[in-house]
């Protein structure tokens, strides 16, 4: 699954301050502060 926001995978976003959603990305050079849910993604499957 891609973060919604920047499109990182999830695993490259580090955890989250509640259990259902990841914090901010850890990528270099990535301003993505929290894992946004997809909308599209949850169509695919
Ligand atoms: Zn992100
Ligand atoms: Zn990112």
């Amino acid at each position: 699954m891609n973060c919604g926001r920047c499109h990182h995978s999830d695993e490259a976003h580090e955890e989250g301050p509640s259990m259902t959603g990841s914090g901010r990305c850890s990528l270099p050079g990535c301003t993505c502060r929290v894992f946004e849910e997809p909308f599209a993604a949850l169509d695919e499957m």
